[in-house]
């Protein structure tokens, strides 16, 4: 994690240097404040909203205010003002901040629907696991296990990426979601990166060979 500074001319940004101009701006938020005030903001819009009582709708959007006010009553530093920062400056794509509603694009543990994103239409998508997962996922398909929807990455790389955050040894599943999408299965687009979808049957899955 790093520290959130300020660019005045392109805004808030990640790490020493904004990567546009180079400017050395003020630190904003320190990267300790950053992990936790991410940590609690995604912990609400993906897992626990009702334990705030914060409504949230079936495409996860909740109210930004509402939001804001349950982060400052459990950090006292934190306001709307550094949430937007966080927002902003966020380079994975976690949350959506649209007029006065917020929403994490992905990670999702509770039961939304996701109905107004756009469908991706990636020819393959990319799983990456384990060996002993990956053989396992050829024969039953790939479903969601305490998540709402399966994750699955554009890229080989992000999905290498994924992996090795479980194995050193990571295997890359490539789903061929082409035929998949003829089938009437359905593929969100969450950002860049990462598509979400219900169940991926055991047909449409092979072993990247390398
Ligand atoms: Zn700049």
């Amino acid at each position: 994690m790093e520290d959130i500074r300020f660019c005045p001319e392109h805004g808030y940004y990640r790490g020493v240097k904004c990567e546009i101009c180079n400017f050395k701006g003020e630190v904003i938020l320190d990267k300790e404040k950053v992990e936790k005030l991410g940590r609690f903001v995604s912990g609400v819009l993906r897992h626990f909203p009702q334990k705030f009582n914060l409504e949230m709708d079936e495409n996860g959007w909740v109210d930004f205010e509402e939001l804001s006010k349950i982060v400052s009553r459990k950090y006292r530093w934190a306001n709307k003002w550094l949430i937007k920062a966080m927002i902003y400056s966020d380079k994975k794509g976690r949350y959506e901040l649209i007029d006065n509603k917020i929403r994490a694009r992905y990670g999702h543990s509770v039961d939304v629907k996701l109905r107004d994103y756009e469908l991706a239409d990636n020819d393959l998508l990319y799983y990456g696991t384990s060996e002993e997962e990956a053989h396992r996922l050829l024969e039953i398909g790939i479903k969601p296990v305490n998540q709402r929807f399966v994750h699955l990455s554009t890229t080989i790389e992000k999905g290498i990426e994924v992996a090795m955050l479980r194995t050193d040894d990571p295997i890359i599943l490539v789903i061929d979601a082409k035929k998949a999408r003829e089938k009437g299965i359905k593929f969100l687009k969450a950002n860049e990166f990462i598509v979400l979808s219900e169940e991926i049957p055991p047909e449409f899955i092979k072993m990247l060979e390398v």
